[in-house]
């Protein structure tokens, strides 16, 4: 999904910056010419990463409408992470093609000057440049420490916090910069229309207001160690009826201001009642503190319900669940939401995938909610005692049809879907919770 968006996204810049070739010019194309290619290269890539951009724009503010097209929340962000990655490589591209001005004049010799057309805004041409400049140092900083998985997440989301500032600073560049007689073609449209998205977006941002008709104040109600670095919390919201999820759905908590919302998947099922349960695994620095942190009382923001992992959404009779350590969240929600209608159940095979016998937290509970449903069975695989659990066991006796629903490691998850393929199953019946978004 997120590479089909990519990929139409950066046809629509090839083809509004191809039209700009055909539209008559003041100065027509100079095809044998090295400086206008590279002029033109340098617009390319500029409109190019500008669409990007400003995509990243409107996915960061979490927009309802797009979550059902983009098959939920968590896949958004691995969109917005990779048009990240892609419009940072085509500013950087946009930068080394500037800077290769006195190397292409040592080899094709200098380019011959025409006097630039009266624009108002070329007083602004010089400014424009300069921060540009700047702001792809920025972005070539912050493409590091994003894919340096090592980076405190903290200290990163503060500094990722600022690329709003830095998209008004090249929402600046770009609007000045962008060659006069563009604004009367597509080119001009294209640049335009994301700019004023992008520049309303990213004011958003900076005003705090993402998410705002999501947030919920709750209390903490009880805290539990389940064993295995998992902790329980359960909250109540209040009023309790401002609360609605669907089971499979996460929510951003907020246990700490300091530290910022955190995404956990809803643990139980939604009885109209606004409280929320919560299964934390001490994966890093805030999670591993929460223990100390957590306590009966205490308040919680609460901003959700996100994400559209909901096995409903499938129309296949026969489903495999794979389950795999704290992944095993969104299958409990389901499990329990179905209790009180177990007919509904579709034939289910699950899998609850842990390393040994003290890491399967959720198997006593998973086996008592299965029993009351005829149609879902139940097995535990411990990959210390028979090793990792291979797609072809996970996709034994069940019919081609059958569609694949995942939640754990992005590793696992590679490999059923790989393996899938191997056996002549479509990708397309794999679906997966991703439990990462940076
Ligand atoms: C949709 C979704 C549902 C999740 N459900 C659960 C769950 O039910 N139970 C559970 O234990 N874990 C769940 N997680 C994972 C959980 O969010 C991370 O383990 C936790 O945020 C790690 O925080 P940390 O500061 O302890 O770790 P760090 O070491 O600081 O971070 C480790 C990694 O966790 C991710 N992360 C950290 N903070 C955030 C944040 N604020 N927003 C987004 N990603 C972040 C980043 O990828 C980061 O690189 C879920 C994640 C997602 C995206």
């Amino acid at each position: 999904m997120w590479k089909k968006v990519l990929g139409r996204a950066l046809a629509v810049a090839i083809g509004v910056w191809m039209l700009a070739l055909i539209v008559p010019q003041p100065a027509p194309p100079a095809w044998g010419n090295v400086w206008w290619w590279r002029n033109q290269l340098i617009l390319l890539t500029g409109v190019s990463a500008w669409a990007l951009m400003s995509l990243i724009m409107v996915l960061a503010v979490r927009p309802a409408w797009l979550e059902k097209p983009l098959a939920g929340l968590d896949k958004s962000y691995r969109l917005h992470k990779w048009a990240g990655i892609g419009a940072i490589v085509l500013a950087l591209l946009h930068y080394g093609l500037q800077l290769s001005r006195s190397l292409l004049a040592d080899w094709v010799g200098r380019p011959v000057r025409t006097p630039r057309a009266d624009w108002w805004l070329n007083t602004f041409r010089h400014l424009a440049e300069e921060v540009g400049e700047w702001a792809v140092w920025f972005l070539a900083a912050m493409l590091v420490i994003t894919l340096w998985q090592r980076f405190p997440y903290h200290v990163w989301r503060y500094l990722h916090k600022l690329l709003a500032v830095v998209y008004l600073v090249l929402a600046f560049h770009a609007v000045v910069l962008t060659p006069p007689a563009w604004w009367w073609q597509p080119a001009g449209v294209l640049v335009g229309v994301c700019t004023l998205v992008g520049v309303l977006c990213a004011v958003r941002s900076l005003a705090g207001a993402i998410g705002r008709s999501r947030r919920h104040t709750a209390r903490v109600v009880s805290v539990s160690p389940q064993g295995a670095g998992v902790l329980e919390v359960a909250c109540q919201v209040s009023p309790a009826s401002a609360w609605q999820h669907t089971a499979g759905q996460f929510a951003f908590v907020t246990l700490g201001r300091a530290e910022g919302a955190h995404p956990f998947t809803l643990l139980n099922a939604d009885q109209g009642d606004g409280v929320l349960r919560f299964a934390i695994k001490a994966l890093g620095d805030h999670t591993r503190q929460l223990p100390q942190h957590v306590g009966v009382g205490q308040q919680v923001g609460i901003e959700g319900p996100y994400g559209c992992f909901d096995f409903r959404s499938d129309s296949a009779p026969e489903q495999v669940w794979v389950a795999a350590g704290i992944g095993a969240t969104p299958f409990m929600a389901w499990l329990e939401s179905l209790q009180s209608t177990p007919a509904l159940a579709p034939r289910v095979h699950l899998h609850y995938c842990v390393r040994h016998a003290g890491e399967a937290v959720f198997a006593e509970r998973m086996a008592a909610l299965c029993a009351r449903l005829p149609s879902v069975t139940l097995e535990v695989h411990h990959s210390d005692d028979a090793g990792p659990v291979t797609p072809a066991a996970l996709l034994a006796g069940t019919s081609p049809s059958a569609s694949v629903w995942f939640c754990g490691p992005q590793g696992f998850a590679e490999a059923v879907r790989r393996g899938m393929e191997q056996l002549g199953r479509p990708s397309a019946r794999f679906h997966q919770e991703l439990f990462q978004m940076r």
